[in-house]
């Protein structure tokens, strides 16, 4: 019989119902046991769901409260001293690690959070020490964890994170040298001991996450695998059988390392990523090895295409037999929203198309079962599937000729401004009359209580659009009287109408739609809630034109138009799954150069479009499938804002500096200004700008707006004199490190004088 299973589940609830607790709880408005309590009810609540669903391979511990890297740095005891010292409970220890805290007396900064893979989900650095101790936790998450479903009724398949894995997405701590992997001797010993106690708990079954096998990896890392699975493997029957997981990508590139895990009872592989690397998985396989068949997939929200799904797995059985395939998502589930069935506004056509965790549980069910029983068990279900797929196929949303056609039209010179930069600067220097050190913001000014009412009125239709419009006209109205006050030099117009920097263009162009419940974790209680892509995109009218065009009337200051670009649209929303991901970016590029065209038609002389999402798309290998990606990427920003005259000048954003590994990809933009994250990163990050000539203008933010804290004068003319040994004073822009929609009023104003007297006294010097 061919199993199902599912690799790990969303943990935030069907209505944030985690989020509000642990917000409520760090605001001190609960208890922690009646946090405690929310998690176990949670916990019950999914397993339940799966088990009614009639999954076979259920998980447990991979539920967490802020995240499940941070989990595990409790489990094996990698607390650095600075949050030990204070003998806090183990549940404020672990937020002070995830989130920092500053309260009686304690004052300690989060733990490093990075990107999970190419994920949108944040999880915290493993942070070692040069002499690290591990100590396996007195009551291990995974065995109580398991202990709480069994006692349930619903026997669990344990995960937990590889040991290479959470070694080699570690890092030494601050002040530290310790090269992460060199600690795997110390830590099996902890893996044996957790493998032993899980299976005298009764768990017949552990998943192992190794994930780090799609990476490029460094040699100490894939040599680690050998001795890891040695040491677990020596185990036998005093531990349980491994189910080794692999997602984001293929390991065909590290298959050498599955003959030296011969051990494990079966291979997790993402076969929706890479259905490709089956086969050679399969001939790696020993001879009793199971292959866990990654085919529904755990990062988008489409409907699994019954049929395709089950001729890879039919195929995958052809070579194993029906006991040594198992049904999987491909991926955890975390990174889909909980339920379709939340979604009372989705327009019924397009609902039809779409599958949520709680909806993929029955996907597995099914697809399993039509493998073990042949389609007939499944007849019913196997029908309604084809037709939702045809529907979508042959659906006018998905198809627009009109869109397709200008596709085909597009040629290569539209990529490329008219002239180079130079003669494009001489020409922008005349209209815009700009001082050395222009000062600029990066877009959103506050976005106060007051915009969020008014906002929130309008859409529950309580005020008119006409209300309304005046609303954000005062609003515009006050954040140029403010910049005037400031005596910046380039203004934005604030984007007080924006709800999010994406939704808003989604809402405005053909080709998405929204959802109301569908959140996704993104770090620690913070969701997303991304657009869904479902056609070709097209934009029906001018999307930010009445906007910019009012705030220029309104001063004689250049006015910057402000654009979302098309790689970030595209990857902060669910892409579609029936077109390469190219040919989105390429829709929304050519939507968004009507745009620019437009604003430039309406007097906006100066244009950014921000891309802080386009770093993220790059693919998890290097080699060819990265320069194909960069390829696409750049021609989609340049196709986006090539259609301008020399005159105006366009601006793209990033919320980071290392631009190391894809610096040529930055260059070939070609942006007259680019504004970057350098407040919190080391000014010698713009040493490759030397390097490397770049002629054009940039602006290293010069203060972190992550904080409330007020940077002083003295501050920000240190740093922008540490960035004159790498940029020239006739390149360097003022600004802060992105938008200031986080931060209230008063920091704002305080901050932003700071800066405008720091660039004036250099005007003055140079
Ligand atoms: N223009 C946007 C803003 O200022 C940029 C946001 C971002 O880079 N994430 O809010
Ligand atoms: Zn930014």
């Amino acid at each position: 019989m061919v199993q199902s299973s599912i690799l790990g589940f969303p943990r935030m609830g069907r209505l944030r119902d985690l989020k509000k607790a642990t917000e409520a709880y760090w605001a001190d408005k609960i208890s922690r046991d009646e946090l405690l309590a929310e998690g176990k009810r949670l916990r019950l609540e999914h397993w339940k769901i799966q088990k009614d669903a009639g999954v076979d391979v259920i998980p447990s511990n991979d539920f967490a409260f802020y995240d499940q890297v941070l989990d595990h740095h409790q489990l094996f005891g990698t607390i650095p001293e600075r949050y030990s010292k204070y003998n806090l409970n183990p549940l404020d220890e672990y937020f002070a690690m995830g989130r920092g805290l500053q309260k009686e007396g304690i004052d300690v900064p989060s733990l490093e959070m990075v990107k999970w893979f190419d994920s949108n989900y944040h999880y915290v650095k493993p942070t070692l020490q040069d002499n690290q101790e591990f100590k396996l936790a007195a009551e291990p998450k995974p065995v109580v964890e398991f202990l709480e479903a069994k006692a349930a009724g619903i026997i669990t398949r344990p995960v937990i994170l590889g040991p290479v894995s959470f070694l080699t997405l570690g890092k030494a701590d601050r002040d530290q040298t310790v090269d992460p992997i060199s600690l795997l001797d110390k830590l099996l010993p902890l893996y044996v001991e957790l493998l032993s106690k899980l299976k005298a708990a009764g768990a017949e079954d552990v998943q192992i996450d190794e994930p780090v096998l799609v990476f490029d990896l460094a040699e100490k890392s894939k040599a680690a695998f050998k001795p890891a699975y040695e040491k677990i493997g020596a185990l036998g029957a005093q531990g349980p059988r491994i189910t080794l997981a692999t997602y984001f990508g293929d390991i065909v590139h590290n298959i050498n390392v599955l003959a030296d895990l011969q051990s494990l009872h079966s291979i997790h592989i993402d076969l929706v990523r890479n259905p490709e690397q089956l086969d050679a998985v399969v001939a790696a396989l020993g001879p009793k090895q199971v292959l866990s068949a990654g085919i529904v997939d755990g990062r988008n929200i489409w409907k699994t295409n019954f049929k395709a799904a089950i001729e890879k797995v039919e195929n995958a059985i052809q070579k194993l037999g029906k006991d040594r395939v198992i049904v999987a998502t491909s991926s955890s589930l975390l990174h889909v929203p909980h339920t379709l069935a939340s979604e009372k506004a989705l327009d019924a056509e397009v609902r039809d198309w779409f599958s949520f965790a709680v909806e993929k549980a029955a996907e597995v069910v099914v697809i399993a079962k039509a493998v073990t029983e042949g389609p007939a068990a499944v007849r019913e279900q196997l029908e309604a599937n084809a037709k939702s797929v045809q529907a979508r196929a042959s659906s006018a949303r998905t198809n627009d000729p009109a869109v397709k056609a200008r596709q085909a039209s597009v040629t290569p010179e539209m990529h490329n401004r008219k002239s180079a930069f130079p003669e494009r600067y001489a020409e922008q220097t005349k209209t815009l009359k700009l001082p050395l050190f222009p000062t600029t913001t990066i877009g959103s000014f506050p976005q106060t209580k007051e915009i969020r009412i008014q906002r929130n009125k309008f859409t529950k239709g309580e005020i008119t659009p006409e209300e309304y419009e005046k609303f954000i006209e005062k609003e515009i109205q006050d954040v140029v009287k403010i910049q005037e006050e400031l005596d910046l030099d380039v203004f934005v117009h604030g984007e007080p109408e924006r709800n999010d920097m994406v939704q808003y263009f989604g809402e405005r162009l053909t080709g998405y739609v929204f959802t109301t419940h569908a959140w996704v974790q993104s770090y620690g209680s913070r969701c997303v809630r991304p657009p869904i892509i479902v056609g070709d995109i097209s934009r029906p009218a001018p999307m930010t034109v009445k906007e910019s065009k009012f705030a220029a009337s309104i001063s004689p200051k250049p006015m910057k138009g402000m654009l979302t670009g098309p790689i970030t649209c595209l990857r902060w929303s669910f892409p579609r799954d029936d077109v390469h991901q190219s040919v989105q970016a390429q829709q929304l590029a050519l939507a968004l150069r009507d745009e620019v065209v437009d604003l430039e038609a309406a007097g906006i002389a100066v244009i950014q479009v921000d891309e802080p999402a386009l770093r993220e798309g790059l693919p998890l290998r290097a080699g060819d499938a990265r320069a194909a990606y960069l390829k696409w990427a750049v021609d989609s920003f340049k196709l986006s804002t090539a259609g301008v005259t020399d005159g105006t000048q366009i601006h793209s954003h990033f919320c980071y500096s290392e631009f190391q590994d894809f610096f040529h990809a930055i260059a070939a933009l070609d942006a007259d200004v680019l504004s970057i994250e350098n407040s919190k990163s080391d000014a010698k990050l713009l040493k490759v700008f030397i390097d490397e000539a770049y002629p054009r203008h940039i602006g290293p933010g010069v203060y972190d707006i992550h904080s409330p804290r007020v940077p002083t004068e003295q501050e920000i003319k240190d740093r922008i004199e540490e960035m004159l040994a790498y940029l020239t004073p006739q390149q360097l822009w003022c600004n802060p490190d992105c938008g200031l929609k986080t931060r209230g009023w008063p920091e704002t104003k305080a901050a932003l004088t700071a800066m405008v007297n720091a660039a004036k006294y250099f005007r003055q010097k140079y």
